[in-house]
């Protein structure tokens, strides 16, 4: 490991790529030729123009984004969207579609809720835990969208493919699983993720917009609450949290560059995912909490045979330099979360962990 690091399984925020690491060191204190660091210049400088520039770019060449769709920053983080989608988008006749898979979804509903606007929970996995995704489901066709979390990031599950919600455009919550493999965004009529989970740092948080949500933004709502404000002005309203863009310029340079593209990621993703759930199933001893068909990429929770066996697994894996292994505190248990910057020799050291843990205690 580089420099004492730990192997990081946090699911929020988590661990970067180390390579962008060194670069924010390396580029510090004179950013660019500029003499300044990043977090000393105008947002209106030329050099933090090309970063947003720059970054703007890598994305919409990552997910193949043409004209109508627009990338914007904002803070807030992921939560700040619950409220802000049904606040742009809803008014006292329309009606959105909300699918539950858990705390995510469920706080995102809550937000609709509290403004009084019309919504319909069309499918839950409440009845099982939120230890699914929910199939076969009837949307209505009169939503003004339907909205789904991608990656339940505390219970382990994701959606393996996107449901055909007809001419409804979808919003989704992409907090946990943005760019962890390439989607056709077409039937997306916008897109958020915080940025603390699998491309920056926190307080940033990336959202990508259709015109024609856009075109559906009354003029009366508070200048920092509508999308319409940020993509007139590039994000550039007021001050953007300027360091977390940078990062996750950094981040997308590394996929493209390094990593070698999305595709390329994807792969490296399902080996590791692949990895644990196979160590998982083929021991007697841990236990997968969520329905295989429904098994996140990214974050792999497990139950060991008692709680007193997952304190000291904890305890023992942070003593062997593994971290973050410890489950959501609402649902408790163990959770690997591993992201994009997760590498396969982190995921490979759990695994030989978890058979040493096994035999030693099973
Ligand atoms: C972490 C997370 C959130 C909350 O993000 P904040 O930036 O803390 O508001 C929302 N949705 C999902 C799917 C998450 O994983």
């Amino acid at each position: 490991m580089e420099r004492n690091r730990i192997y990081n399984f946090n699911a929020g925020p988590a661990a970067l790529p180390f390579p962008v690491l060194e670069e924010i060191q390396d580029s510090f204190f004179n950013f660019a030729g500029s003499g300044m660091s990043i977090i000393e210049m105008s947002h209106r400088s030329k050099w933090f123009q090309d970063v947003i520039d720059d970054v703007i770019t890598r994305i919409r060449r990552i997910l193949k984004l043409d004209e109508k769709f627009h990338v914007l920053f904002l803070q807030g983080g992921a939560s700040m969207q619950f409220c802000m989608i049904p606040m742009n988008f809803l008014n006292r006749e329309n009606l959105a579609d909300y699918v539950n898979t858990g705390t995510w979804s469920t706080k995102a509903i809550k937000e609709a809720r509290i403004q009084h606007k019309r919504i319909k929970v069309v499918a839950s996995s409440e009845d099982k835990n939120f230890s699914y995704i929910p199939d076969k489901i009837q949307f209505n066709s009169d939503a003004v969208y339907c909205h789904i979390t991608s990656n339940n990031t505390i219970k382990g599950t994701q959606w393996s493919s996107f449901p055909d919600t007809k001419d409804v455009p979808l919003i989704a919550d992409m907090s946990s699983d943005i760019f962890w493999r390439f989607f056709d965004v077409e039937k997306f009529g916008l897109i958020y993720a915080g940025a603390q989970k699998n491309m920056g740092p926190a307080g940033v948080c990336m959202v990508i917009i259709r015109d024609d949500m856009l075109e559906r933004i009354p003029d009366h709502l508070p200048t920092m609450l509508k999308y319409t404000t940020f993509a007139e002005k590039n994000s550039l309203y007021n001050t953007p949290p300027c360091f977390g863009i940078y990062v996750i310029q950094l981040v997308l340079k590394w996929l493209e560059e390094t990593v070698g593209g999305i595709k390329k990621m994807e792969g490296i993703n399902r080996k590791k995912a692949g990895l644990l759930y196979r160590t998982i199933d083929e021991s007697g001893f841990y236990k997968g909490t969520a329905m295989p068909e429904s098994r996140s990429m990214m974050n792999i929770t497990f139950r060991l045979p008692n709680e007193d066996l997952e304190v000291a697994f904890v305890k023992n894996a942070v003593e062997s330099g593994l971290g973050g292994l410890q489950g959501h505190r609402s649902v408790g248990g163990c959770r690997a979360s591993i992201y994009n910057p997760t590498s396969l020799e982190a995921v490979s050291a759990l695994v030989d962990f978890m058979g040493a843990f096994e035999q030693k205690h099973g």
